[in-house]
């Protein structure tokens, strides 16, 4: 089913178009407060937050503008945050990589949402150390939408582990079986983190985006999903660690690591598993 048209402008209209649904997350996830929840994102032209300027469309071109304005504000002294061109190149690279890694289908659509779901999740995890549950609600109903497609149209690879998903089959398990087993997998593995850790390890918005991702990926890919977010956890935990710029007792935001690992399974899943039993085989 991969009626992708070819060729280097097409790719580049797609990142374009992603890089401006991107500046448009900026918005949405730097607007949001625990308090008025997403609401005040429909407010308003963007401004600068410091000096209140209202920005012209010049000012508004994602990447570009950054770039050439030096991460400044053209009428102060204002450093404009790291998080708006990392935003609009995560979701420039969702629109691009996504179609390049299923082809394009009804499928692609949803995965493409999904991510850029993703990044509005990891950006307001980072900056206020919570997800929303409407966020999480949303990866919920994407899952079960990508379920549907799968199990009634494409007949398409459910796992992106390949061949190594028959290995941890459930059984005689069918595919909603598998779909269940990995949201449950998800709510339980770090609902008994959460519980054994007293909240201090992980929040309750984590344990719940487990579930919806699991629900999303179903089994057994959730679970190379959440090792994997561990494992990347442990890379940035560790340096801050023996810095003791923070101690265990302060939680990393752990949102952005459980999206990390849904990615790496995306795009490397298989091989992942088998450098991992090329390993185990051979030393
Ligand atoms: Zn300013």
């Amino acid at each position: 089913m991969n009626v992708a048209p070819d060729g280097g402008a097409y790719y580049l209209i797609l990142f374009i178009l992603g890089t401006l649904i991107g500046s448009y997350l900026n918005v949405v996830s730097l607007r949001f407060s625990r308090e008025e929840g997403f609401r005040a994102s429909r407010k308003g032209r963007s401004h600068c937050p410091h000096c209140d300027k209202t920005l012209k469309w010049y000012e508004l071109i994602p990447l570009l503008s950054f770039l050439i304005q030096r991460g400044k504000c053209r009428s102060c002294p204002w450093r404009i945050s790291l998080q708006y061109p990392i935003v609009e190149l995560l979701a420039g690279l969702s629109l691009v990589l996504t179609p390049w890694q299923l082809g394009w289908s009804p499928l692609t659509i949803l995965w493409i949402l999904a991510f850029l779901l993703f990044i509005l999740i990891a950006a307001i995890d980072l900056r206020l150390g919570i997800i929303p549950d409407k966020l999480n609600i949303l990866v919920a109903v994407l899952g079960l939408l990508v379920a549907l497609l799968v199990y009634f149209g494409s007949g398409l690879d459910t796992s992106f582990l390949g061949s190594y998903a028959l290995l941890f089959q459930l059984g005689e398990g069918s595919f909603w079986v598998h779909r269940l087993a990995g949201a449950m997998f998800g709510l339980v593995f770090f609902g008994g983190i959460y519980l054994f850790t007293r909240g201090k390890a992980m929040g309750l918005g984590d344990v719940k985006l487990a579930g919806a991702i699991g629900f999303l990926l179903g089994w057994p890919d959730i679970a190379l999903a959440l090792v994997l977010a561990f494992f990347v956890g442990s890379i940035f935990a560790i340096p801050l660690l023996l810095m003791k710029r923070k101690t265990l007792k302060d939680a990393l935001p752990f949102g952005p690591f459980i999206v990390a690992g849904v990615t790496l399974v995306f795009f490397f899943g298989y091989h992942i598993i088998n450098g991992y039993f090329y390993l185990f085989n051979f030393y």
